[in-house]
This record gives structure tokens, sequence and C-alpha cells, in this order.
């Protein structure tokens, strides 16, 4: 068993497709163990996305993310990480496969729906970044 972390991005709350996307997850063999509904501050989301700080899209990735609230989750299944990546599809919406989360609701590269963390390693930093242990059931 493993947790990951999801975060339903602005463009797919504001086109009020959470439960959509949850229905994904939850089909797949992915439970949420957790799960809250937040706005981020300009600090949460740059220090969220530290990773690509140097990378030329930060300061517009920083903007999207802070545009409107996001719903953040606690994933939990087997192979989560990668199941999670599986279902969300590739980062470029256009280049995502058929039935993804992303090829199906996002519309951009930047607005692209849903964010999943990428190793097992940064699953419990991202974790532990948004939820104390009491909020994990
Ligand atoms: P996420 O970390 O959000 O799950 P990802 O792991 O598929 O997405 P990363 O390479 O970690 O992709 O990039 C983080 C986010 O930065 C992407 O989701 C996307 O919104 C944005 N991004 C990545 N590459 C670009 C790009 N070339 N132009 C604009 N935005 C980008
Ligand atoms: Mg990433």
């Amino acid at each position: 068993m493993q947790k990951t972390l999801s975060i339903i991005k602005p463009d797919a709350v504001k086109k009020g497709v959470i439960g959509k996307i949850i229905d994904r997850f939850e089909s797949n063999g992915l439970r949420i163990a957790a799960a809250k509904k937040l706005k981020l501050s300009e600090e949460d989301a740059k220090n969220f996305y530290i990773v690509h700080k140097d990378r030329p899209f930060y300061g517009e990735l920083v903007k999207f993310m802070t545009s409107g609230p996001v719903v953040v989750m606690v994933l939990e299944g087997e192979n989560a990480v990668a199941k999670n990546r599986e279902l969300m599809g590739a980062t470029d919406p256009k280049k995502a496969e058929n039935g993804t989360i992303r090829a199906d609701f996002a519309d951009s590269i930047d607005a692209n729906a849903v964010h999943g963390s990428d190793s097992l390693e940064n699953a419990a930093i991202e974790i532990s970044f948004f939820f104390s242990n009491r909020e994990i059931c």
C-alpha cells in the first residue's frame, strides 16, 4: 500500500469536475484517505513547486495555482504513486492518452487539471506539506 498526494487544480475546480475526477480515483482502486478544499497563498505555491524555481514557467505556475481554490487529497492504494500518474496522463493534455484525466478535463500544459506526486519520497514530503497525521484516515 502506498499513499500519494493529488491536487485538483483551479481550472478543474472552476469547471465543476471535482466529483468526476474523484470518481476516476475511486473507480480505479485509489481510496480518498484525506481531502480538503483551500486557496493556496503565493508563498504556499512557491514553496510547493520550489523544485521548479529556475524553470521559465515558475512565475506563471505560481500565478495559476493561486488563481482559485484547489482540492488537495491523499490517495491510498496499491502502487498509488504510479497508478495516480497513469490516471492523470501526460503533463501536456495534447499528449495525454485518451481516457486520462488530463485528456478529458485539461485545456493546456499550465491549466492541466491535476497534480500528482512523482515519487514515493516526494509523496511523503507533499502529504506532510498539506496534512497532519490526524487528518489522514
Ligand atoms: P504536476 O507536478 O503538476 O503533477 P507534472 O509532474 O506532470 O505536473 P512537472 O514537470 O512537475 O509536470 O511540472 C509541474 C507543472 O508545471 C505542470 O503540471 C504544469 O502545470 C507546469 N508546466 C510544466 N512544464 C511546463 C511548460 N513547458 N510550460 C508551462 N507550464 C509547464
Ligand atoms: Mg511534477
